[in-house]
């Protein structure tokens, strides 16, 4: 092939870095020595000859055996990246992309941002000497609304392909077509953490399988005999019992979210106060989605080294299922499996998304198991029964497509041309009905034609990198003479992390603080309070920390801020504020609101609240500032899905509005027959008639 380069091995080159003509440092070939020591560094020779000769290859190796980290690279290596020309790797998570962008820099002896950078929604940390990029899978599903055939990149790696995600999916059927018609050439390398590869290779009309055999060492299970009433407090328990009776060897346990885990790391590193002396130093980490990069790095560190003989360092982690497949942390002896994660659910019946507490497949039980027996043999405690995993758990989860609305994909499959979606070549299509749902709620809000066409409406609203309803919202906030404001809510309901922190113990002092920001009128406008006053407050870390404000959620907020602001002048639509000193001011915020989520209503009835048209008996969410006030009629931007369905984020808002700005979604004669909201349309159109009537 073109370029091999093997540093230290092939002569006079061997002490400069190609991609930067400058000596590689003493650090390059520390890790070199490392990233050789990984499976799929020997079969490096093998993937760059398979992809040679197929235009894809699909690769299949254990989770650490190597596969993000290091087949970009060969590809880079390779030639796949000269004149101009770039490798993409796709990453389902953000923070995997983030993380691993940092550490191949590292492997490379480049900056990051320059020969190797990354994408994700809202960050952009590429340059024109770019030539391996890790993105979303979302990122390069936007670009390619506007390169439809990804000329940039002469190679596409599609990893974590098993997670089966929304934009990987759609991305597959893409590139299919793409490899094909493309006049220039390209490759694909599709990878996968699962055995279950055959799904793959026959979508890709039998392309070639590499497999890497991951080493394994045998890992104990442990079960628990009854069920557990609470599983959060059995992986405390763990976590300290491991600390106290177990081997050295590193923990990591998997929880389903923030707040979560952020307990869990208090409870923990509480309960082991002074005991470091005794069983040796301990570092109890968290590892999420919002969390910081430089915090999230931190997981990657070494556990603690101890000098007290008999005693070593350890390290326990709490993470979300990123640390299931995503990312690799290296000394972990000891898994404790929750069973649960966070999981997307869709039912297009009632036409709401929710994140829901799931209990996982056996699929990724077994992988989380597979995280202990990396180095040497370990130990895996799963918090539920072995019935349980038996008779309980599915086999695998079923992929994105199938549990969630599907309203944004197939807004992006409008635009990227896609006509016939019903015959779109998805791994698994969508279910009818879902699609169906997508369209009619696209219709609804303008971005369709009633042909199906999108629309003018419908091409800006898939320019912003937000859920349709959203940026309808901000596409039509000029209209109400309010778009800086909206631009700022969008912005916080985007922001990374809860803005609102209710750290336990002090959660009466962090109600008392949040009270202070709240809008008569809801959580819309509370956060709408919130950003101005860090504003006015000069984005003051400090201020953020005493009023109970997440510091770090605002000042992401405050960039995507930036960002939405940039695409609403690149579309040409009016940055205008309200008039403050109108008493009715927030009445022109609350209709533009009305006129993104209109299809997300809920009325008044007895003690709870009624979606509008759905009919699904919804409570306020105890977090809501509405919570006390009850008004009659609400907007929400959130279903959440517990033991009660809850609203969340709400706006207070008359029913008046709903019918001034979606009257053809407010049709009498199509809600739920004598509901409430039903007869108070009726009795507003009938009002309004007698007026015109009494003008004429
Ligand atoms: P795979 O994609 O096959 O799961 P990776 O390429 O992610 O494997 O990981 C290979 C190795 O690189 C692992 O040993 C992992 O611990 C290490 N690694 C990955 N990211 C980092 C990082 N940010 N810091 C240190 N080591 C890392
Ligand atoms: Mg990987």
């Amino acid at each position: 092939y073109l370029q091999h380069l093997e540093p230290g091995e092939n002569g006079s080159s061997s002490n400069v870095n190609p991609y930067t003509g400058k000596q590689f440092s003493a650090r390059y070939f520390k890790i070199l020595e490392t990233r050789k020591t990984l499976p799929v560094y020997e079969r490096r020779d093998e993937l760059v000859k398979m992809t040679e000769e197929n235009k894809v290859v699909v690769l299949v190796g254990e989770t650490g055996s190597g596969k993000t980290t290091q087949v970009p690279q060969f590809l880079v290596d390779a030639g796949y990246a000269k004149d101009g020309m770039m490798v993409a790797c796709t990453q389902p998570r953000r923070v995997a992309a983030m993380s691993v962008a940092k550490r191949v820099a590292e492997e490379m002896d480049v900056v990051l941002g320059q020969q190797v950078g990354y994408t994700i929604r809202f960050e952009d940390k590429t340059s024109q000497s770019t030539m391996l990029k890790y993105c979303t899978d979302g990122m390069l599903l936007r670009e390619a609304m506007h390169d439809p055939e990804l000329l940039r990149y002469r190679c596409i790696v599609l990893d974590e392909a098993h997670e089966r995600t929304l934009a990987t999916d759609l991305l597959m059927g893409l590139l299919k077509g793409v490899i094909t018609t493309r006049k220039s050439p390209i490759n694909m390398v599709v990878m996968s953490a699962t055995l279950d590869a055959e799904k793959f290779v026959k979508y890709f009309e039998n392309a070639p399988l590499l497999q890497v055999p991951g080493r394994m060492f045998p890992v104990g299970i442990f079960y628990l005999p009854e069920p557990a009433k609470d599983y959060f407090e059995h992986a405390i328990s763990t976590a300290v019992h491991i600390h106290q009776n177990e081997e050295p060897g590193d923990v990591l346990c998997f929880l389903t979210g923030e707040e979560e885990i952020e307990e869990g790391v208090r409870r923990v590193t509480e309960e082991m106060v002074g005991t470091e002396k005794t069983l040796g130093p301990l570092k109890v980490l968290p590892l999420y989605a919002s969390l910081p990069p430089d915090r999230q790095q931190r997981v990657f560190d070494p556990a603690p080294s101890s000098d007290i003989p008999g005693v070593s360092g350890r390290k326990i982690i709490f993470s979300t299922n990123i640390a299931e497949t995503s990312l690799t942390i290296d000394g972990v002896v000891y898994v404790i499996d929750s069973g649960f994660s966070k999981q997307k659910t869709y039912n297009p019946r009632v036409r709401s998304e929710a994140l829901q507490v799931t209990p996982i497949s056996r699929a990724s039980a077994k992988q989380r198991t597979g995280r202990a027996g990396r180095t040497r043999p370990g130990k895996c405690f799963r918090l539920y029964t072995e019935k349980a995993f038996k008779n309980d758990l599915i086999e695998t989860s079923f992929p994105e497509i199938q549990r969630s609305n599907i309203c944004n994909l197939v807004l992006q499959m409008k635009t990227l041309g896609i006509e016939n979606l019903v015959y779109f070549d998805f791994m698994d299509p969508p279910a009818p009905e879902t699609m169906m749902r997508a369209l009619e709620q696209l219709h609804y809000l303008g971005a369709l034609s009633d042909e199906g066409e999108l629309s003018d409406l419908g091409y800006k609203m898939a320019e912003f990198p937000l859920e349709p309803e959203l940026s309808k919202m901000l596409i039509s906030a000029p209209n109400f003479g309010c778009s800086n404001e909206a631009v700022s809510i969008a912005a916080m309901l985007s922001a990374a992390g809860n803005v609102f922190l209710r750290p336990s113990g002090r959660q009466e002092e962090a109600d008392e603080a949040k009270a202070k920001f709240q809008h008569p009128d809801g959580d819309h406008g509370t956060l709408l309070n919130v950003y101005h006053s860090y504003k006015q407050h000069n984005e003051d870390q400090n201020w953020c920390f005493e009023n109970y404000l997440n510091g770090r959620a605002l000042r992401s907020a405050d960039n995507v801020r930036s960002q939405l602001e940039r695409i609403m002048v690149k579309l040409d639509l009016d940055l205008v504020s309200v008039d403050y000193s109108d008493p009715n001011h927030f009445h022109y915020i609350a209709r533009t609101i009305v006129s993104g989520y209109f299809m997300q209503a809920a009325y008044a009835d007895r003690a709870a609240y009624l979606t509008v048209k759905d009919n699904q008996l919804v409570q306020i969410h105890p977090s809501s500032v509405l919570m006390s006030k009850k008004p009659k009629c609400l907007i929400f931007n959130e279903f959440v899905l517990t033991s009660k369905n809850y609203v969340r984020t709400l706006t207070n808002v008359r029913v008046e509005w709903l019918l001034d700005i979606a009257p053809h979604y407010y049709n009498p004669a199509d809600m739920p027959k004598d509901s409430k909201i039903q007869l108070e349309l009726e009795r507003l159109i009938r009002q309004r008639e007698s007026r015109k009537r009494a003008r004429e």
